[in-house]
């Protein structure tokens, strides 16, 4: 099945078309510069790659994301830069969608009901949640017959039992606002646990922590192929230090810094999302590049941010084997998981006590590899994997999924 996969930001709309039978990316691309107004150097933009021949980028405006999904289409079905002949051959769309609420944890087929449902997401993902209903509406309006499929990054994490997902907080929160660990970046985890799962030859029985390290990062547990706690929450600030945000710190300092630099809730959610992490404690960049390049020029700062990282890793690791009682697999994954082997040492450093070993001269060598590579020892208990993540594909077989079984009733 062609399935279009969307994923759509504020001002973004990413796409692939994937072909579920034969697992090909066909076209993929990125609008960007959506409702910038056509002002010189921002009127809308189109980056569209084909089968790796074809390769443009063309200035178009792009007043809205029905327009861009619009021209998403035409360059797909275009005579010259196209991968298939018209419309009708996208079979349907699936959508990545940040926050499901308390509404959605599985995958689900759009309908009005679903949208009225995510417009009441709002509240839990403000940034994100308007521009993906941009995105639905965009793609209902310019291909009104083609199914289309919400699928959420806290989907996954549905299985976190009571005790890990309610915060210590009065109960009645839960129940007025629904407060409670959501859990993100599902999809990834999803997809690594399970190739993990594929190469260890099962998965029942299975423990796994997966380690998702981009400009956001979260650390899942996996027990038998079920996510049973992450760390990122309520919403994605929570849990390990990231490029911009803080991740978990004492509840307190949000208080105390409030009162001190006289900052309105808005300014501190700013504050804590846009200003710490990485990029707070170095002083130089929110990019790992940037601060390994600073460590190798001895900037101390830049050595400490990427030493907290990898320190709070380490103790997600630590945690969750205690968790699941054991840990079979650790995986490592996106941006930096995928590229930066120095982390990855950093973490598994000193981690023989759980039986983690790893191979730094293969640790190091591996970098932008396309396939699943072990970096653990032939002797370490517990394997140690990259696996490049791929969530577009799990996008697209839970669309698949859904419409197969839509159209079989
Ligand atoms: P996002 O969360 O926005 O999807 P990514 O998964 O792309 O982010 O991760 C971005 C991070 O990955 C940045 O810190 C960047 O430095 C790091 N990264 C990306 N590519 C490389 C690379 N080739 N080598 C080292 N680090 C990389």
């Amino acid at each position: 099945m062609n399935v279009l996969v969307v994923n759509a930001g504020s001002s973004s709309l990413k796409y692939q078309l994937f072909d579920t039978n034969t697992n090909i990316v066909k076209a993929k691309g990125l609008c960007e510069y959506i409702g910038s107004g056509g002002t010189a150097g921002t009127e809308g933009n189109i980056k569209h790659k084909v089968n790796g021949k074809i390769n443009l980028e063309r200035a178009i405006p792009m007043p809205n994301h029905a327009v861009a999904t619009g021209i998403v289409v035409e360059m797909l079905t275009h005579h010259e830069f196209g991968c298939i002949k018209n419309m009708d051959e996208i079979e349907a769309v699936g959508h990545r969608i940040v926050h499901g609420g308390s509404y959605f944890s599985d995958s689900v087929l759009v309908n009005d009901d679903v949208v009225a449902k995510l417009e009441k997401c709002i509240d839990f993902a403000p940034l994100h949640t308007p521009p993906h209903l941009m995105g639905i509406r965009g793609c209902m309006e310019v291909m009104p017959d083609t199914p289309q499929v919400l699928v959420f990054d806290t989907g996954f994490h549905k299985s976190i039992p009571e005790e890990a997902y309610i915060y210590p907080i009065p109960y009645k929160y839960y129940e007025k606002y629904q407060i409670r660990r959501y859990g993100f970046h599902g999809t990834s985890h999803k997809y690594v646990s399970q190739e993990m799962c594929k190469i260890l030859g099962r998965t029942e029985g299975t423990k796994i922590v997966t380690c998702h390290m981009g400009n956001g990062s979260s650390v899942a547990a996996v027990k038998d192929g079920k996510g049973i706690d992450t760390s990122m929450g309520f919403t994605p600030l929570e849990g390990v230090s990231m490029g911009t945000r803080s991740g978990s710190i004492d509840p307190a300092i949000v208080t105390f810094i409030m009162k001190k630099e006289n900052f309105t809730p808005q300014r501190m959610d700013e504050f804590m999302n846009k200003e710490c992490g990485l990029l707070g404690v170095s002083e130089v960049s929110n990019d790992s590049r940037d601060l390994e390049k600073a460590i190798k020029e001895g900037n101390p700062k830049a050595l400490l941010a990427m030493n907290i990282l990898a320190y709070q890793i380490k103790k997600y690791i630590g945690a969750y084997s205690a968790a699941m009682n054991g840990l079979d697999a650790v995986v490592f994954t996106a941006g930096i998981g995928e590229n930066n082997y120095l982390i990855r040492e950093r973490i598994c450093r000193d981690m023989d006590y759980l039986g983690i070993k790893i191979d730094e001269k293969i640790n190091e060598k591996t970098l932008l590899l396309p396939n699943a590579v072990e970096i653990s020892t032939g002797d370490s208990k517990v394997k140690v994997y990259v696996i490049p993540t791929n969530e577009e594909l799990v996008i697209a077989y839970d669309t698949a999924d859904i419409v197969n079984n839509l159209i079989k009733m």
